[in-house]
């Protein structure tokens, strides 16, 4: 049971083959097996799974349908879900219980989905190997010995290692596409604005977005279908229809126009993940694809412009996590003073406590036209070569990542290092487009994404093309030794 795709368990609950409560306790005892070695639950709620379950059984009894009904998802412990701890990773949020439940979490709920519990993750989301999240690192079940990404680290691993079908991230600066690309599964970063960011604790606002992960592009189809859509109560969202995303994934790729940037293929690359790369485009040129090289000439400023912006809002999204509002409250403190700065010394990690300062800093009086003003400027140059890029070409097509899946601890003391791995997903944050990671290969047993881009609330096209591609070759179904 636990190796079928969310399509797959879909048919198999249609046809009663199981049912979801079946399914449910299969996946539970799984998690209650496996997960020790992985890490990827920071809770497991069990008893409302069930419950849930039920309901979906009870539901579709009733003569209700629906591809999700029943089905079984986890939330990256970023969503709020009412009743159920939410802590973001963070010491800060070790005992909120949040009192209402993010949209996402309310619409796939609705949907039917059970939710089995929520994932680990990089403290505050923010990090790129889930090794800063106050609950432990995340292994990555491809190699124990090395990180699953991040910071959607939990959800990535749970995934890949078939501890159930999908679960939610979010993407600041990669945090779907880089744990998809470092644990072979497909994940999808939404356009800005086409999933509600209500009830997300929020990191960086104007780049968060929430999206599925899952091991095929066909269910994350299924998953942004009961995600997407506009919400009253997030002035970001966007009221745009949403389309068919299922209905579309057959389309041909005859003629379709893909660019390859140079930038993207550049110093800094692992040549073996280049090479898998390559094999991809002449997959899809066979597919029908065109193929033609681009550039995107300001990609080398991306990094820097995005470690000024995505602190800055930080800094201003985590002053309320100061032990009166929200979050961890020190030991008797002797003055109000004293009370917000051992509240959040203590409830903070390293790698939080150093944005913030950056943030602050870059928002100061007399840097922040040096800083956050420059780094706006860079962004809209950003966002002007790809609008360049897209009117010659339907997607843009890359590596995920520069490198494979790092050692555990190998980066933890040099976060520069770190923030490099970035390099080529943070473009589409900084501006707003939907990106897609899906598998392409390995390099020494360790999985290999590609990244395709496409113009605004295209994606649609995203999962078309990978979908085709996912038919044509068959790195998605493999699955992790041992799991
Ligand atoms: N690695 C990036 C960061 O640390 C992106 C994180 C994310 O997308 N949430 O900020």
């Amino acid at each position: 049971m636990h190796q079928l795709t969310l399509a797959e368990i879909a048919r198999a609950l249609a046809d009663k083959s199981f049912s979801s409560e079946e399914l449910t306790r299969t996946l539970l005892a799984r998690i209650q097996q496996l997960d020790p070695q992985l890490n990827s639950f920071i809770s497991i709620t069990e008893e409302q799974a069930l419950q849930q379950a039920r309901a979906a059984d009870q539901r579709r009894a009733q003569g209700e349908t629906g591809a999700l009904l029943g089905a079984p998802i986890a939330h990256k412990d970023l969503f709020c879900t009412q009743g159920v701890r939410t802590s973001c990773g963070s010491k800060m949020l070790d005992s909120f219980t949040a009192p209402y439940d993010a949209t996402v979490v309310a619409r796939l709920a609705q949907a039917g989905m059970v939710s089995l519990g929520k994932t680990n993750m990089d403290e505050f989301a923010m990090g790129s190997a889930n090794e800063s999240s106050h609950y432990g690192v995340v292994k990555n079940p491809w190699n124990l010995e090395h990180v699953p990404g991040g910071s959607s680290g939990g959800s990535a691993a749970a995934v890949a290692a078939r501890l159930l079908p999908a679960a939610t991230g979010t993407d600041t600066g990669g945090s779907i596409r880089q744990p998809a690309a470092l644990t072979s599964l497909t994940g999808l970063k939404p356009t800005y604005g086409r999933v509600s960011r209500w009830g997300m604790i929020a990191y960086a606002s104007s780049l968060d977005q929430g999206g599925p992960m899952a091991r095929t592009a066909e269910d994350c189809a299924l998953l942004l279908q009961a995600m997407a859509g506009f919400d009253p109560n997030d002035s970001t969202s966007v009221d745009e229809p949403v389309p068919d995303y299922s209905a579309n994934l057959n389309a041909p790729l005859e003629g379709l126009r893909i660019g390859l940037p140079k930038e993207y293929f550049g110093a800094g690359l692992d040549p073996r993940i280049g090479e898998l790369v390559h094999n991809s485009v002449k997959a899809l040129e066979k597919l029908g694809a065109v193929v033609k090289e681009i550039s995107l000439p300001n990609m080398q400023h991306a990094i820097p412009a995005y470690y000024v912006i995505a602190p800055a809002e930080a800094s201003s999204n985590l002053s309320r996590f100061d032990g009166v509002r929200f979050g961890h409250r020190c030991e008797n403190p002797k003055d109000l003073t004293d009370l917000y700065k051992r509240s959040r010394g203590e409830g903070f990690g390293p790698e939080v406590q150093r944005r913030i300062m950056v943030g602050t800093y870059a928002l100061s009086a007399g840097y922040y036209d040096a800083y956050y003003v420059k780094a706006q400027q860079i962004r809209r140059l950003i966002k002007n070569d790809f609008m360049t890029a897209f009117e010659q070409v339907d997607v843009v097509l890359g590596p995920t990542t520069p490198n494979l899946a790092w050692k555990l601890g190998a980066k933890s003391s040099d976060p520069v290092a770190a923030y490099l791995e970035d390099v080529y997903t943070i473009t589409a944050n900084l501006a707003g487009l939907p990106g897609l990671s899906m598998p392409a290969g390995f390099v020494d047993g360790l999985p290999v994404g590609v990244q395709l881009l496409a113009p605004y609330f295209q994606e649609g096209r995203l999962l078309n093309v990978a979908h085709r591609y996912q038919q044509v070759t068959d790195w998605h179904t493999r699955a992790p030794n041992g799991f």
